[in-house]
């Protein structure tokens, strides 16, 4: 049995359960600045348990900001190195590890968590946990920074607006026009946009992506592991280079990681308290570092939402089709409708292909199909709707 002396302090904060802190599951996606930190506070106050995911390894450039590693761990996993200083910090924390991308974790880890962490630094990914922890009914605390700039969001599924609600506003327009194209081009045209980023490759290896539907500099950057499993050995490495390369490599600083960091541990000790620590943040939290300013921005719940409105439940979203379309004009236009980039059609039991037209399948109008893609947890379920 701990004794509380450890805790002595935090003890003396009105409202506070310490029972409730060391009760709790915390979920911590992605060790970087701002992972690190928010493991190590809650480490640090007696958390019960925490499960760190992260499938990147120790780099010389994370250890500015980066607040568990040292030289030491230079080339080794990031939850590996995270878990052996976390455990020194606090030995009464249970600590779960797992390299790997996330989306290849098995749901019921998920199921463990209380409150899932993203830390992530890229939009594909983190729009996939925003819909597990829909799916899973979890609170989601999201957390980016960008420079001297950094936000927070927490999502209360069913209660407060989720990461794609205000998607259209919060969601960089870039990767909103990336995420709105349908993947489907030549081997040619991705080597040649490797090219335009100074890297050079041949065309029989741009061919072997292909086969296994990597297809454009975003799939190559965001694909899970296990796609590229399908590949042989002497291919798989030379695209972990390449992918070395693409890495994003936004401008980051300790500082604002800290700060916000910070904050987002606040958030998630108020969601273990039930409220008895003050409101849980509603919105979005914007902290700018050139101005000394915090803003909050209140976001309204869209019950239109496709991925946390009541609706999507019950009535099913629609899409209006013409029955004499192709399967790839339907792809095209879920893909700019929904901003999934890679919408596989699962109708019945078939997976659709690209030139079936949508007649022939032997859909009827208001029939049922689904749509599989990487931004998703679960497939979502679409109501076909023939214009008339
Ligand atoms: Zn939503």
């Amino acid at each position: 049995m701990q004794s509380l002396e450890r805790y002595e302090r935090q003890l003396r904060i009105e409202g506070w359960r310490q029972d409730k802190i060391s009760e709790s599951t915390i979920m911590v996606i992605g060790v970087g600045a701002i992972g690190c930190e928010v493991a190590k506070n809650l480490t640090l106050m007696g958390i019960g348990k925490l499960i760190i995911v992260d499938n990147d390894v120790v780099e010389v450039s994370n250890l500015s900001r980066q607040m568990l590693f040292t030289d030491e761990d230079v080339g080794r996993p990031k939850t590996l190195a995270a878990k052996e200083k976390l455990v020194k910090m606090n030995p009464w924390v249970k600590i779960d590890q797992y390299y790997k991308d996330v989306r290849e974790l098995d749901s019921d880890v998920f199921r463990e968590a209380v409150v899932v962490c993203s830390c992530l630094d890229n939009w594909p990914v983190r729009r996939w946990v925003n819909s597990m922890c829909i799916e899973l009914d979890k609170p989601l605390v999201d957390v980016a920074m960008d420079g001297l700039y950094a936000n927070l969001q927490v999502v209360l599924p069913g209660k407060t607006a989720c990461l794609e609600c205000h998607g259209e506003d919060l969601i960089p327009k870039e990767i909103q026009l990336a995420e709105c194209t349908l993947r489907r081009r030549k081997p040619e045209d991705l080597r040649r946009d490797l090219e335009e980023q100074k890297i050079y490759v041949s065309l029989e290896l741009v061919e072997k992506l292909f086969e296994i539907g990597v297809k454009t500099i975003f799939d190559i950057k965001y694909s899970q592991a296990q796609m590229l499993e399908k590949l042989d050995e002497v291919s798989r490495n030379k695209i972990r280079e390449i992918q070395e390369l693409l890495k994003p490599k936004m401008p980051a600083l300790q500082s604002i990681a800290a700060t916000i960091a910070g904050l987002a541990s606040t958030e998630i000790l108020k969601i273990l308290h039930g409220e008895a620590l003050g409101k849980i943040l509603d919105g979005l939290l914007v902290y700018d570092g050139y101005s000394s300013k915090l803003t909050k921005v209140k976001l309204k719940r869209k019950n239109e939402c496709f991925v946390c409105g009541d609706y999507v439940k019950t009535d099913n979203i629609e899409i209006n089709v013409n029955p004499d379309d192709r399967v790839l004009d339907l792809k095209k236009k879920i893909a700019e409708t929904f901003g999934f980039p890679d919408p596989e059609i699962l109708y019945k039991k078939w997976r659709l292909e690209d030139d079936q037209i949508l007649r022939e399948v032997g859909i009827k109008d208001g029939e049922i199909a689904y749509v599989e893609t990487s931004r998703r947890f679960t497939p979502l379920p679409l109501k076909l709707v023939f214009k008339t």
